[in-house]
């Protein structure tokens, strides 16, 4: 299967269609909103919309309603050398008014060189200021024929409600659970297959010495793992697939199991030394396995048996010790869990916000008794 175009983008059926039938028909709209969270499919779906559109052979001939892969303009696309696709980029915080003029509004003055259309991309559009919008609004009131904006966000709210009336608005919405852990799993395959190739055709070629030092080793993930990463996803795969291949997931895992273990008997102090190995992309991450590991605790108070097949720590002993807390206990530690993951969200720094939802565990674990509590 290519790995352009809209055959691999896994989900997103009815956006396909539409953005299929729009290419074929040679009738895009001049400006889209593709909101979705990170990691959701919007950028393939801009890219695989761009390069369909631009594509001599689309849908012609009885194809499939994708890029042909082929034709110089699908070769260009393919190498980043399209002179009429532009990925409008922004070196600040905020995505300025001189960026969007620039790469923008004044760039769609000058007609395409080759293709019938010139397609902008907009990547974390939402951090376009006010007057970046208005700049761009004056283009969309009055665009060229061949103009086609993508705007890329996470949130369309942030838009200048004119903006958002001169839009087709598609909702890139969170993939079903199983969609995601069919895909996270055939991506663990694919990499274990291609090291395992590599392996096989090394000799002592230097990349291979580099690939064996990457810190993502496809047959260290263990189907567990990949729940995991599923659960964490909330319906994204690029989210999970960043969780897996960042080679920090057994490091988190043991970390929120620590936790889970041992705030009983650890002290203030002790977590403090803890959370110096911590970096910042680890938070995240260990506040959702804690949340799966006490999760995981009420069901197994819950259905002891019939529970197992649904636990992700299922085959750790101590889960059993956990789940002897109270349900009430249980249930106000997963509050709190969330609670710690918003203030995070809201600048509280992360050692704090740690350090608030560890007192609550010791608390509880000292009035239970369980888990090291007993001190
Ligand atoms: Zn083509």
């Amino acid at each position: 299967m290519p790995d352009y175009g809209f055959s691999p983008i896994i989900g997103h059926d009815q956006i396909k269609e539409v953005l299929q039938r729009a290419a074929k028909k040679r009738q895009p709209g001049h400006a889209y909103i593709l909101e979705g969270n990170a990691g959701s499919g919007r950028r393939m779906l801009a890219k695989a919309f761009a390069m369909s559109l631009l594509c001599e052979n689309f849908g012609g001939g009885g194809r499939p309603m994708e890029p042909c892969g082929a034709c110089k303009s699908c070769v260009q696309f393919l190498t980043d050398n399209h002179p009429d696709v532009k990925v409008v980029t922004h070196e600040k915080a905020s995505l300025g008014v001189e960026d969007i003029r620039a790469q923008l509004v004044n760039d769609m003055q000058i007609k395409p060189y080759e293709a019938p259309y010139k397609v902008y991309l907009v990547p974390e559009a939402e951090k376009m200021t006010a007057q970046a919008q208005n700049a761009l609004l004056k283009t969309l009131e009055e665009p060229p024929d061949y103009g086609v904006i993508l705007l890329m966000t996470t949130n369309a709210d942030f838009f200048l409600p004119t903006i958002r009336s001169r839009c087709t608005h598609l909702a890139v919405r969170p993939l079903p659970d199983s969609l995601v852990l069919r895909a996270l799993t055939k991506k663990v395959q694919e990499a274990h297959d291609t090291s395992a190739a590599e392996l096989s055709a090394e000799g002592n070629r230097p990349e291979a010495a580099e690939k064996a030092e990457a810190p993502f080793s496809a047959e260290e993930v263990s189907e567990t793992e990949i729940r995991m990463a599923v659960s964490f996803a909330r319906g994204s795969i690029g989210e999970g697939w960043n969780i897996l291949s960042s080679g920090r997931f057994p490091f988190q895992k043991k970390m929120a199991k620590k936790l889970a273990t041992e705030a009983g008997s650890l002290s203030v102090s002790g977590l403090l030394s803890l959370l110096k190995e911590w970096e910042a992309g680890d938070y995240p991450v260990i506040l959702e396995c804690l949340r799966l590991w006490y999760r995981d605790a009420i069901l197994w108070k819950a259905e002891e048996e019939k529970a197992e097949k649904y636990l992700l720590f299922g085959e750790d002993p101590q889960l059993e010790e956990t789940s002897r807390l109270r349900y009430e206990s249980l249930e106000r530690i997963v509050e709190e869990i969330d609670r710690a993951g918003a203030r995070m969200k809201v600048n509280v720094r992360p050692e704090n916000a740690m350090e608030i939802l560890f007192l609550t565990l010791q608390e509880e674990y000292r009035r239970a008794s369980v888990n090291g509590g007993n001190v």
